[in-house]
């Protein structure tokens, strides 16, 4: 029989997991049975690719810069990437921004509707502000203070940094690059064949996908919160997809133009990591597979993905900057207030750094929300509002965030002539030659 290729495989895992979710809900009991039996695979699948995250970004980073051989490729490479992120993230909250201003979903929203939400989220919400309160009190120089880490194991832990975790990783790259060759020889090779070893696991890991995805995606389906609250934030929702959807023309048209790639041969590559990222709603659990991906089947080579993609997942967040936008003008909406061109321009600016320090993990978006809420002069308590339908944003706007990484990495590959033609590891051939 002939294989299913393996994003069908996982779309087949997603609704076999939706629809064994919803039949659970109609029992009694069901719902319980999915969280006490099925849910821990989920979880175990999503701690599996976030075991690998880490290992992944030293060894592949760490023989990336020193590949590089010089200090002058890193940095021409490092600024490209970094303004690359910058423009399509504004790109994002610009189209989020457009589309609010035109739908206006905030003004369907009742008075009535608004309380009941805002009662009903309020602890939720109230959650999500005091998360923020340790960001907001930030100096401005925080963001590079926390860039260094004291100790890397505390940075690679799981409340770790990932970005501590790429300085480490660049540091020690260079110094690799700055000492003899002979020297440098046997530190490269063991960071190569670790590296190796590391995509042989996430191999391995992603033969269980079709089950993660389902387990993950029945434990979501019977958790959910009741319909009638989410059709009341229809419209909001409607903005954010299209805005999504729109982001996603963009990335397409954007590798078309400079990289002559088509969106078939773009989408067949990026597929897998982009169901991983709907079923995650995080980027840093797929980062493993997103690696793997851009790599092995959009050609980009290795010293640019190794380089681009980490720091994409942490920083790039360009479907989170277009949510935070659309939410935070809705929210706007609701409350009756109209915002000027001034601050709706500060939104570009704040969501775009909010977006940057938002974490790659489920519903880190919402709490840098509750900053560029503040700066606009919005309630945070509007917050609650938008909760009923947060998750299953999250999940889209963390599909756009993964492509994104994926499309910017091959603008960089294509800039500094490292995008070649999908190179499909062959393990076998490998072993047999050994
Ligand atoms: N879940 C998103 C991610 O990991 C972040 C967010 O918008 O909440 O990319």
């Amino acid at each position: 029989m002939k294989k299913l290729a393996l994003h069908w495989q996982i779309l087949l895992g997603m609704a076999l997991g939706v629809v064994v979710g919803l039949i659970m809900t109609k029992f009694d009991g069901g719902r319980e049975i999915i969280q006490d039996w099925v849910k821990p695979f989920g979880n175990i699948f999503i701690n599996a690719l976030k075991l690998i995250a880490v290992p992944l970004i030293l060894a592949s980073l760490i023989k990336g810069v020193s590949d590089l051989k010089d200090i002058a490729k890193l940095s021409k490479m490092g600024g490209r990437t970094i303004g690359t992120y910058v423009v399509t993230t504004v790109i994002a909250v610009s189209i989020g921004l457009l589309v609010v201003n035109v739908v206006q979903p905030g003004k369907s929203i009742t008075e009535a509707t608004r309380t009941e939400l805002v009662e009903s989220y309020k602890g939720d919400a109230e959650k999500k502000i005091s998360a923020a309160e340790k960001q907001r009190e930030a100096g401005p120089l925080q963001a590079l203070e926390d860039l260094v880490p004291s100790n890397i194991f505390d940075a690679a832990s799981d409340n770790g940094n990932m970005l501590q975790v790429i300085f480490f990783a660049i540091f020690f790259g260079l110094g690799l690059i700055l000492i003899p060759e002979e020297k440098a020889k046997p530190a490269k090779q063991f960071f190569d064949s670790f590296n190796e070893v590391i995509l042989k696991l996430i191999d391995l890991i992603m033969l269980a996908a079709p089950y993660g995805v389902f387990a993950l995606l029945a434990a979501l389906v019977v958790e959910s919160p009741s319909a009638d609250l989410f059709s009341a934030l229809g419209w909001y929702a409607f903005c954010v997809l299209l805005g999504l959807a729109m982001m996603i023309v963009v990335y397409t048209i954007i590798v078309l133009v400079f990289t002559g790639k088509t969106p078939k041969f773009f989408f067949n590559g990026i597929g897998p990591a982009q169901l991983l990222a709907f079923s995650t709603s995080s980027s840093a659990a797929t980062l493993p597979v997103t690696m793997e991906r851009v790599e092995e089947h959009l050609g980009v080579e290795e010293e640019v993905t190794s380089f681009v993609l980490p720091i994409g997942a942490t920083i790039n967040m360009d479907g989170t900057s277009l949510y935070q936008a659309v939410a935070a003008v809705f929210i706007a909406q609701a409350f009756g207030m109209d915002l000027s061109l001034g601050v709706q321009l500060g939104i570009i600016v704040t969501a775009t750094l909010a977006s940057i320090g938002s974490a790659a993990v489920p519903g880190a978006g919402m709490v840098m929300l509750v900053i560029v809420l503040a700066q606009a002069g919005i309630p945070e308590a509007g917050l609650a509002l938008i909760f009923a339908v947060d998750r299953p944003l999250d999940m889209c706007r963390t599909v756009v965030n993964v492509t994104g990484d994926a499309a910017v990495s091959m603008l960089v590959a294509k800039s500094v002539d490292k995008l070649g033609e999908p190179h499909v590891r062959n393990w076998d051939d490998n072993y047999k030659k050994r």
